[in-house]
């Protein structure tokens, strides 16, 4: 048995290999590769990938299953998460076709074109066959995996966060429903918004690059393990724990959303840069899910970067790198110029507090579309209606409604609702942190280190040996509980718009 371990992980080993060689040619791609190559790198692409997929299915791979299966029981932690990875890789594969796997992947590359066009053109009818057809080979595809009595949505939510199911997230999106909603309308209501022109002064790139070397570095992102770039949407990219790369993009005129993305993508970057060395170099080394990785980033944007106490310590050393006019802007100031919450449109511009409304109508309608009780062409019309219920907004067009996401052009059902759960588990950690060090103290003296050490020790450390929701009941002696996060949205937006 010991030599049939030694060359599972071995083997797995040689998957990490060529994993780690499809990360650094993504960034790559995404960064300097020129346009004239994009034909050449998708074949070169697919050869990763095919190479990497036939490796979950082999009969070398079934053979090390079949063996270990009896023995999953009397395997230390880390061998027993790569037989559960490996395992769940070798069914989910295997069980749908090969060629409409490749059908589908051919379908979503061509309805990405055409969801471009549809969304220049704000034509909707141009990208709803390819949708169409995209939700019928989804539910043909989920139909081979799905298990007595199981939804198919919920295959689909379980790919993205392991464990999750539609009970967990109506019960989820109901208690967010029932806070956000009333607390928005409080803000509508109260018809004021701080004063935030001096936020679009002119603020040279050069000087926002310093800026954000400057604030990676302070939260903790190791720049001798790392490295910065600009790319058109920000993103983070780990092959190992010591090659963590991020991007940004700057507006000049906007200094502050290069400076928020700096430190949402530094929170996916320390959570890769600091896995623990026993598991770096296997195929556990990554962050547990897409859930656990959003917890990371929205709580460096979020928790710490938008409070009152980091704005207390970090004003000052910014105007080291702001133009003059910034000289008498207070933190108060900057506080409430970087919380102004609003209706709006567009999910990736939305504010901390309406945020997971935008995400709960993406989910309800993906709910619906699984459950045959609308189809593909009703979605502008569903989709006005929940921007109106929740929001109080209807869009004037497609484009800056649903077509704006790139989620359904990849077939990613199932991966919207992570976004939501990410910034909810982060407000369960922050309880429990605060139950060991003095977290708004140490924020408002700039002081990041024992915060990253805590978020390390508990989760960052444990890439992914334990499940998500193993993992929370570890931390937090308790599941999915939304209640941590509504309160503390309630409590800050009534704060500042009471
Ligand atoms: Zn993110």
């Amino acid at each position: 048995m010991e030599q049939i371990i030694q060359d599972f992980k071995a083997y797995l080993g040689e998957m990490r290999m060529f994993r780690q060689a499809q990360a650094i040619m993504s960034f790559d791609d995404s960064t300097i590769a020129p346009k004239a190559g994009v034909a050449a790198r998708a074949r070169r692409n697919g050869f990763f990938a095919q190479k990497v997929f036939k490796m979950t299915i082999s009969e070398e791979m079934k053979g090390f299953l079949d063996a270990l299966e009896s023995e999953v029981g009397n395997l230390d932690a880390p061998t027993a998460a790569m037989y559960r990875i490996a395992k769940k890789n070798y069914d989910k594969n295997t069980k749908i076709p090969v060629e409409l796997v490749r059908e589908f992947s051919e379908l979503t590359a061509k309805a990405h074109v055409a969801w471009e066009q549809a969304r220049e053109n704000d034509d909707f009818e141009h990208f709803a066959p390819y949708l169409e057809q995209i939700v019928a080979k989804s539910k043909e595809m989920v139909g081979y995996r799905l298990k007595e009595g199981q939804h198919p949505y919920n295959i689909l939510l379980d790919d993205f966060e392991e464990g999750m199911t539609m009970e967990i997230y109506d019960e989820f999106f109901a208690k967010l429903r029932e806070t956000i909603v009333p607390v928005l309308k409080t803000v509508v209501n109260s018809g004021k918004q701080p004063e935030a022109g001096f936020m679009r002064e002119f603020v040279p790139k050069a000087d926002q690059e310093k800026i954000s070397f400057f604030a990676a570095e302070k939260i903790g992102y190791d720049l001798e393990r790392g490295y910065i770039t600009e790319s058109t949407h920000p993103f983070c990219n780990g092959s190992h724990k010591t090659d963590v790369r991020m991007t940004t993009r700057y507006d000049e005129n906007d200094f502050i959303s290069s400076f928020y993305s700096i430190l949402h993508e530094s929170g996916h970057a320390i959570y890769e840069q600091s896995v623990c060395d026993e598991i770096s170099d296997t195929i556990l080394s990554r962050g547990i899910s897409m859930g656990f990785h959003e917890s990371q980033s929205r709580f460096y944007e979020n928790v710490i970067g938008r409070s009152r106490g980091f704005w207390e310590y970090i004003a000052e050393e910014l105007k080291t790198y702001l133009p003059e006019s910034f000289k008498d802007i207070t933190p108060e100031q900057f506080y409430r110029a970087t919380n102004q919450a609003r209706p709006s449109l567009i999910r990736v511009e939305a504010d901390e507090l309406t945020y997971s409304l935008h995400i709960m109508v993406r989910y309800e309608i993906e709910r619906m579309l699984f459950n045959d009780e609308i189809s593909v062409r009703d979605l502008p019309e569903v989709w006005n209606k929940k921007y109106e219920e929740y929001l109080g907004i209807t869009p004037p067009n497609n484009t800056l409604g649903v077509l704006q996401d790139i989620h359904w052009s990849m077939g990613a059902f199932g991966y919207f609702p992570t976004y939501a759960l990410g910034t909810a588990y982060a407000s369960q950690f922050v309880a429990q942190m605060k139950k060991d060090i003095d977290m708004d103290a140490l924020i408002a003296k700039g002081d990041f280190a024992a915060i990253t050490a805590w978020m390390t020790g508990k989760i960052h450390r444990h890439g992914s040996i334990y499940t998500p929701a193993e993992l929370l009941k570890q931390i937090c002696g308790e599941q999915l509980n939304a209640d941590y996060y509504t309160a503390y949205l309630k409590g800050k937006f009534e704060g500042l718009y009471s």
